[in-house]
Parts: structure tokens; sequence; C-alpha cells
């Protein structure tokens, strides 16, 4: 008999219920109601017509939420992660030198990963509540003289954005490519990738975009494509963004089975595409903005402090708050979570045990959510007793 041969068990898996809780953290956000139903449209081929069709709408609308002309442009399967290990092992090979920007965990992310790539990465580093100027940039290039310069727009670790204006020129002034990870930021803060002359980006389906996990959006200008096809070194064959480009008919001449990317996941990014697209760019952007603002506001004035000291450093899709003096941050945000459903993070990397990190974004960017979270908080200030000092 063959059951005699089955050693291991049979496992309990019963059916669960999850409670649905408002996600405000940093990450992973609520999804769109018509991004829940798109995870149920048809499984289809790699090979069918249909296929290529999402793979044609995602691009276009990956243009325009990048604002870029560029051919190469396509999304990886797997989170934000996936995005990076693209970006930087495509781009840079191994003892080339990639200068790191850091203020946050994931430029420290980037480094350990350069690092595995057998990358001389380096770092300039500075206080993680403040961003970088293009003096302090332009010194290091100087000094360096990188393939490439990885920074990151906005940082979900410290709650700030990086001002991107006149980067791109300066890296190229310096023969540096310049890498900028978006995750947290687009579509909720203003990107303008050809503007800006970055030259690749990455970002993530579940941040401001409301889809789930596990498809991140990348994009090379032509100056990042021209490096890639001069490039000795091989990256892993599962990032190779020359094969992937074959896949994605970034040429229009191509279309070729590389691997099967998740149905479902391609047709939540197109729905959340297609959301920002009728909402307009420059409509999303205004509401982060604007609910971002009034949510600092009321926070401040019910006694919380903002993290971060200048205004125009503050990230429009996350903001770190520091509680009053005596309250535990853990403590906290279980209070929040069992009495209110709403999901709030603690720090993290340079942050951790120090501030909140409370995302407002996406499906989530409306004044209801800011004055639920703010009204929340206050509760909890009132209901926790302080911890002895
Ligand atoms: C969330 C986040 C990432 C990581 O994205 P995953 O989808 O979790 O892999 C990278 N960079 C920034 C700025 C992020 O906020």
């Amino acid at each position: 008999m063959l059951s005699k041969k089955v050693t291991v068990p049979v496992p309990r898996i019963t059916d669960r219920k999850v409670r649905k809780l408002l996600l405000c953290g940093p990450g992973p956000c609520n999804l769109w109601p018509s991004v829940t139903e798109a995870l149920t449209q048809p499984i289809l081929s790699p090979l069918c017509d249909e296929y290529f069709r999402i793979m044609e709408d995602i691009r276009n609308g990956l243009k325009y939420l990048f604002q870029t002309q560029t051919d190469l442009v396509l999304a990886i399967s797997g989170s934000g992660h996936a995005g990076m290990e693209t970006v930087i092992s495509n781009l840079i090979g191994p003892k080339e030198t990639m200068l790191i920007a850091r203020r946050g965990i994931w430029d420290e992310r980037a480094l350990n990963m350069a690092t595995r790539y057998g990358i001389n990465a380096v770092e300039v580093r500075i206080p993680f509540t403040t961003t970088f100027n293009l003096e302090q940039i332009e010194d290091e290039l100087q000094k360096w003289k990188p393939t490439a310069l990885f920074i990151t727009h906005g940082d979900s670790s410290t709650g700030t954005v990086q001002n991107l204006q006149g980067l791109g020129n300066l890296c190229h002034r310096y023969g540096a490519l310049l890498i900028v990870d978006t995750v947290v930021s687009i579509g909720g803060v203003p990107f303008f990738m050809d503007d800006w002359g970055v030259d690749a980006v990455y970002a993530s389906s579940q941040k401001a975009l409301s889809g789930p996990a596990g498809i991140s959006p990348v994009a090379f200008s032509k100056r990042a494509e021209m490096k890639i096809n001069r490039r000795k070194h091989q990256p892993p064959f599962y990032f190779d963004i020359k094969m992937l480009a074959q896949q994605w008919n970034c040429y229009g001449n191509t279309r070729v089975y590389h691997h099967t990317m998740s149905p479902p996941l391609m047709w939540a990014l197109r729905r959340s595409l297609q959301e920002i697209c009728t909402r307009t760019l420059p409509m999303f952007w205004e509401q982060h903005a604007t609910i971002t603002a009034h949510f600092c506001k009321r926070l401040e004035q019910n006694g919380f402090e903002l993290l971060i000291p200048k205004a125009e450093d503050r990230l429009a899709t996350v903001t770190t708050v520091i509680l009053p003096k005596g309250y535990d941050y853990k403590e906290y945000i279980t209070y929040i979570r069992d009495n209110h459903n709403i999901l709030l993070f603690g720090g993290l990397g340079p942050t951790a045990g120090k501030s909140l990190r409370i995302g407002i974004m996406g499906v989530n960017c409306t004044r209801e959510t800011a004055d639920a979270i703010v009204n929340a908080m206050i509760d909890a200030l009132k209901n926790l007793k302080k911890c002895s000092l």
C-alpha cells in the first residue's frame, strides 16, 4: 500500500479567517477594490496574444508613471527588492564602483547586494533626518569616479524625500549613471525620469500603487541600455534585462518565453496603473501632498512631534512621528491595531525604536483615513499608561 510509505502525517491545515486591517504602515497598502477583482481574471499562457497585450498596457502605463519615453521599461517578477537586484546586477559589473548616498535602510540593502556581486560599493552618509544637497554628492563623484550613483527618492525608513533635480546632469558630468529607488514614492510624489536624467529606476506594486507585492516595475534610460549592451559580466539569468526585454517585446519585434510571469499579478498591476491614469499623476500627487499636510498639522496640534525637522524633506507617502516621552512604541502600535483596526509600523533601521512610520498612500490617501489615524493615536495616548522612566 502506498499509504504505508507516507511517513510524514497529514498536517492540520484548516480554514482561517483573517481580520482585514486598514494598512497604514510604509507598505503593504490595502488594494483598490478593482485590483482585488483583477486578481481573479483568467490565468493566461505566457505565449498567447492576450498576455502580450497586457504587457503592452503595463509598459505604456509605466512610461506614464515614470514619465519616460524609454523603450526599456517592464516589470520584474518579485517585490521591490527584485527591482533593486535587477538594476544593480545588470548595470554594474564586478570591481566597478557604485557610490551609495546613504540615509536609510534601502541604501544599506543596496550596499549588501552590490557587495554580493563583487561590486566595489562605497558610501557617503548623512544624518538620517536630512537629505543630500548636490555639493555633498559632487565631492564624492569627483573622489570615486563611480560607474553609478545609487540614491533613494522616498525613504520609508526615515520618512524623507530626496530632491533629485539636477542630479542626473551632475552624475553624467562625472561619467556616472544615476540609479533611483522610487518604491515608496512613485505615484504619490512627483517623479520625472527623463527630465531629471535618471538612468535606472525601480518601484514596487504594493505601496502607492495599492496592489499586492510581487511585481516590480523597472526602467532604463538609453545611456543605461548602452552600458548594459557593452557589459562583460553576466547578471543572474532570472533578472537578465536583455532577455526580459525580449519577453516584454520592448523593441516591438520579439515575443519570447523567458519565465512564466504571474498572470494575476500582471492583471493587478495593469489595474493599478489604470486607476492612476484615470486620476492623472498631477491630481494624485496633489492629493498625497494635501492629505499628508493635513495629517501632519493635526498631529502637531495634538502633541506629537514629527521626526523630520524640515517640511520640504518630508515624504508625502510615509510620515515618521515621535511619540511623547514615556510611551512604548510596540504597545502603542498593538493598542491601535486591536482597538481601531489600523496597522501602524514602528521604526526600521536608523529609526528603530525612535519613531512610528505611518503610510497614507494610494487607495488609503483620504482625509477620512488621515483623521481616523490621528483620532486613534489620541485615544491611544489617553488609554495607555506611560512606562516608568
Ligand atoms: C518597501 C520598500 C522597498 C522594498 O520593497 P519590497 O516590495 O518590500 O521588496 C524598497 N525601497 C523602499 C524605499 C521601500 O519603501
